[in-house]
């Protein structure tokens, strides 16, 4: 479904990212572990075209979409849930939540159904849809900036660290909505540094470090590797 082909991504002159292979098969949940700085959000910006590989190809359901605005990348189904959430804090639950749907803004019908999903999966967001989004909780802003990408049907979810700040509790379940959302028929690629969570979710993994991936493999294969479990997992 997603293919990175020794993609490499510079800033400047300096290198970000080293001549990446990454894969996304349909309907996976795929994690990507990696300390801060590794390169994570630069490989999420490339994907959702807000970077342009230096060398290398992205394609998405057989089509190359290096060169592509982000729009269009949106449009064929790739759609970022950003870290630190990016919410409109001002404006309404569902007002966020419709935004988030403006590429389908002429099928009102279809927005209806998929805010009827949404409260399904996020009870919470119905109880609050007209509250201003700043101010609920951290973990329910973070349930609806992924609420607001579910909005645009995304085929592919790209979810950037949506763990960060959250109590144990909450995030808990907030994987446990990532692996229905992906169970439902959505495909992730799941960026964290909150490896033991994430990894009980994925079925397959990356491990990424000052740009390079330096491991790939099966869930169970990355939580039996000892380099993973000492630098990611803490055991
Ligand atoms: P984090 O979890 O902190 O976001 P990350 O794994 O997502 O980390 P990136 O943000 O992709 O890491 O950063 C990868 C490297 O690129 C880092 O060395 C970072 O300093 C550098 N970098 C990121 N954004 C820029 C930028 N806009 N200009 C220059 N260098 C950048």
């Amino acid at each position: 479904m997603l293919k990175l082909i020794d993609v490499t991504v510079k800033y400047g002159s300096s290198i970000a990212l080293h001549s990446v292979n990454l894969e996304v098969n349909e309907g996976e949940l795929v994690v990507l572990l990696g300390a801060n700085g590794a390169g994570k959000s630069t490989i999420f910006r490339t994907i959702s075209g807000l970077l342009k590989p230096a060398a290398g190809e992205v394609k998405f359901m057989g089509q190359s979409i290096g060169g592509w605005s982000p729009d269009r990348i949106v449009k064929a189904g790739i759609v970022q849930c950003p870290e630190g959430r990016k919410l409109f804090p001002e404006m309404s639950v569902l007002k966020n939540l419709t935004l988030g749907a403006y590429i389908h803004r002429k099928d009102k019908a279809g927005i209806t159904r998929s805010l009827e999903n949404i409260y399904e999966l996020f009870p919470i967001l119905y109880e609050k849809r007209e509250q201003p989004a700043g101010s609920l909780s951290g973990g329910q802003q973070q349930m609806v900036a992924i609420a607001r990408a579910l909005m645009a049907k995304p085929k592919l979810l790209l979810l950037d660290e949506p763990s960060v700040g959250l109590a144990p509790l909450v995030v808990e379940q907030m994987f446990k909505t990532i692996e229905k959302i992906n169970r439902d028929g959505t495909s992730v690629l799941l960026a964290e540094q909150n490896a033991f969570a994430a990894l009980q979710i994925a079925q397959r993994g990356y491990v990424i470090e000052n740009g390079h991936l330096v491991l790939e493999g099966a869930r169970e294969m990355l939580c039996d590797n000892e380099q993973v479990r000492r630098a990611y997992i803490g055991a």
